[in-house]
């Protein structure tokens, strides 16, 4: 009989809770009975809830996960929280199976950054057209079968789809890809073969062996800009490619025009685009607390997931940093990977959360992409790759 079941409230409980009338007890006899029972129930209770407090907060349960993910000390392994018990079907459905209550968007105010408690608030507030959908109970990750993988899968990075403008700086053309280049882009993607999967495809390849198309490869966009939807969303769908789109989720609470809005975001979704997280707002992740880690990996994550209606798996860190704890807590906040920006085209099931990527540059024209996925595609099989 185990403890957590409260087991010992199974057994017949004392005289003060049954008294029936046995033998003919004097009055007295009864209410000192029912004394002793009293005293017995109260120590009994007692020791109930300090065995319930200890099973509930041991690192595998699901309180003393939450109170870890929100409150505790990373020296909690959180290994313990992420082994999946279930075993999902690798079907790709993608609809949440969670039955849980719509809660509030939960974003906690860090303690130490003045300026996000101010912004923080801004998540709270869906937007009213929007039936935020449970995201409370994730679906477990496929339980990944021991196999360690590796697969050549190159991840393309862009960032802004349109035109530099007039005057604008070297960083800036280098992340602007023009709607025509991109075109080509995908011209030549498709005359060579490639199919676009998503991050939640390679997921399901990398840990337990799923099948994927030939050349597969990945296509994101960091940031969130507005002409993601404008310019990248309608060449996406008439070539037939799906895409990952990572948002900051603060700048799209805030409306400004140069990010896309929630409606839009919506839109790609329903038109089978891959939403990812990037932070709430577009800050180095490294060297921060786990308060402050939750509150920019966990909020923007469920700022997603109220307005898509199912979760969001990877997230992107923003300019690429991050440390061993960001990692920690995206496990805990039940992501399944992260992308970075170190150059590669070969994933690994044991590295999910530093997924390689392929920058595209603003000068990357058609020829030079293919061939640059070639080389590092014969490079990776050189070295024996699948
Ligand atoms: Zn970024």
């Amino acid at each position: 009989m185990s403890l957590s079941s409260g087991g010992a409230f199974d057994t017949p409980r004392p005289g003060g809770y049954h008294p029936r009338r046995e033998g003919g007890e004097t009055l007295e006899q009864l209410l000192i009975a029912l004394g002793r029972g009293r005293r017995a129930t109260a120590v009994l209770a007692a020791a109930f809830v300090v065995v319930s407090g200890l099973v509930a907060l041991r690192p595998g349960s699901k309180l003393g996960r939450e109170l870890w993910i929100m409150r505790s000390a990373p020296t909690v392994t959180p290994s313990a929280t992420l082994v999946p018990t279930s075993t999902a079907s690798p079907s790709p459905t993608r609809t949440s199976t969670s039955t849980a209550t719509p809660t509030t968007t939960f974003t906690p105010t860090p303690s130490n950054t003045p300026t996000a408690t101010a912004s923080a608030t801004a998540t709270i507030s869906p937007t009213p057209s929007v039936t935020p959908s449970p995201t409370q109970t994730p679906t477990p990750q496929p339980t990944p079968d021991g196999t360690p993988r590796a697969l050549v899968v190159p991840i393309l990075m862009y960032h802004y789809l349109s035109a530099p403008p007039a005057g604008a700086d070297a960083i800036r053309r280098d992340l602007s890809v023009s709607p025509a280049q991109f075109e080509e882009h995908l011209q030549a993607l498709r005359a060579g073969g490639y199919t676009a999967i998503t991050l939640y495809d390679l997921t399901l390849a990398l840990q337990i062996g799923a099948t994927l198309p030939d050349r597969p490869i990945v296509i994101t966009f960091d940031d969130g800009y507005r002409d993601n939807y404008v310019n990248a969303l309608p060449l996406l769908q008439r070539y037939g490619f799906v895409a990952t789109f990572f948002l900051i989720t603060g700048l799209i609470d805030e409306g400004r025009a140069e990010y896309v809005t929630w409606e839009q975001v919506i839109e790609m979704h329903q038109a089978g685009m891959e939403i990812g997280a990037h932070g709430y707002s577009h800050v180095d992740l490294r060297g921060r607390d786990v308060d402050y880690l939750v509150w920019q990996m966990l909020g923007s994550k469920e700022a997603i997931e109220a307005r898509i209606g199912e979760p969001v798996r990877f997230f992107c860190y923003p300019s690429g940093k991050y440390d061993a704890l960001g990692i920690q807590v995206l496990k805990s906040a039940h992501y399944w990977g992260a992308v970075t920006v170190h150059p590669g085209v070969r994933q690994r099931s044991e590295a999910m959360y530093e997924l390689s990527r392929v920058r595209v540059h603003g000068d990357t024209d058609a020829p030079t992409l293919l061939a640059a996925l070639d080389a590092w595609v014969r490079q990776e099989r050189r070295q024996g790759a699948p």
